[in-house]
């Protein structure tokens, strides 16, 4: 190489897109602290405090609550190809992009695998997922709890309770609600959910919390097959976050730090104030966005405060819009996915982004790019 690159010294941005959110300055701090060993006695002790704190978080006592060792995407496929085998019925209902995805990840199973949509920005009602359930007699039911692509919150409160009636596994993806809006596990019946660490947990992305119930794990343990991955394989990773901590891969220490110190903060502040905090934050913004004529996608009633997924009007150009956001105001905003490609803008307030001073930035950068 003729010459090194110089010593990284990113522009610093305020990240209000879809993820990554901005980290903490507690995060980033015990980011710095040495490294541990995987097996060293400290850190054992602090995957059990991360677990604890995790559980507390998804408001579970489910033993096998961990995180995977990557980003949300990895939390997906970890709980659909551990309770998926070849030829199982397996039903997806897909309100938007993410739901896409999950269709992708269950169809590679070889399962049986049915899919109903709603239209983008839509939710299903309890009624239409009862009807579902009784139709295609599945033994996992996948859904995603708020759809990032269009800022829709699909409520699931009583979908686990129904899918027992059917003799159904539910799967959710949790990766914008957790920490950001209400998650119960356990009062909501769900039997696998996965969630990520860089929107509402406040850290960078690197990490993919998730939690199996009794029923799940009762699942796993009577597969006739070897799950099809073998780093997500949770009958194997069980020896390292169970009770052995035996070997399985070298956890991400750092970001294991991370995740300890984003739990932390959240419990600090409560999950019910930090709920209330991101619905505060969200009314501002949206008094501000409407004032400036901007239109949510998402219907009242389901809209994800975390999310704000707003439609481009007439006349401004998409790309134009956010690189003037980018450059003009270091703020990051997200563009649209899917069939919202070009017509959405979507606007993260998560975790320690959902502040005031979040929300007067971007509504002061985006008055101006819209002028
Ligand atoms: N599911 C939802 C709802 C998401 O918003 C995302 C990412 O934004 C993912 C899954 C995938 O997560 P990751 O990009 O961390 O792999």
């Amino acid at each position: 190489m003729a010459t090194l690159p110089g010593q990284l010294s990113p522009t610093p941005r305020l990240l209000l897109g879809p993820g990554p959110s901005d980290a903490h300055p507690r995060v980033l701090s015990v980011m710095s602290t040495p490294l541990l060993g995987h097996l060293d006695p400290q850190f054992l002790e602090i995957m059990t405090e991360t677990q604890t704190m995790l559980r507390e978080v998804f408001r579970t006592k489910n033993q096998l609550t961990f995180p995977v060792s990557a980003t949300g995407m990895a939390g997906m496929e970890t709980c659909l190809v551990n309770l998926i085998e070849p030829g199982d019925p397996v039903t997806v209902c897909c309100i938007g992009y993410f739901g896409t995805r999950m269709i992708d990840v269950a169809g590679r199973t070889g399962c049986n695998l049915t899919v109903k949509h709603k239209p983008w920005g839509d939710v299903f009602t309890l009624d239409e997922l009862r009807d579902i359930l009784k139709e295609t007699r599945p033994k996992v039911l996948a859904l995603v709890h708020a759809e990032t692509s269009t800022g829709a919150l699909q409520d699931i409160s009583e979908v686990g309770k129904l899918c027992h009636e059917y003799d159904a596994l539910l799967v959710t993806d949790c990766v914008t609600s957790l920490g950001c809006t209400p998650v119960e596990l356990d009062a909501w019946e769900v039997d696998a959910a996965f969630s990520c660490s860089q929107k509402g947990l406040s850290c960078p992305p690197g990490m993919s919390p998730i939690s199996f119930s009794p029923r799940a794990v009762d699942k796993l343990k009577s597969r006739k097959t070897k799950v099809q991955s073998w780093y997500l394989d949770l009958t194997s990773i069980q020896s390292y976050w169970g009770g052995d901590r035996a070997y399985h891969h070298t956890a991400p220490i750092t970001m294991i730090y991370a995740l300890r110190e984003g739990l932390r903060l959240v419990l600090e502040e409560g999950l019910e104030a930090r709920w209330a905090r991101h619905v505060r934050n969200h009314k501002a913004l949206k008094a501000g966005l409407e004032a400036l004529g901007l239109e949510y996608i998402a219907a009242d009633g389901h809209r994800l405060p975390q999310l704000n997924a707003v439609k481009i009007p007439a006349g401004i150009d998409d790309v134009a819009g956010r690189k003037k956001m980018l450059t003009e105001f270091g703020i990051e905003i997200g563009g649209g996915l899917g069939d919202f490609k070009g017509k959405a803008w979507r606007i993260g307030i998560m975790g320690y982004n959902s502040r005031p001073i979040c929300v007067l930035s971007v509504l002061a950068a985006m008055e101006h790019v819209l002028r």
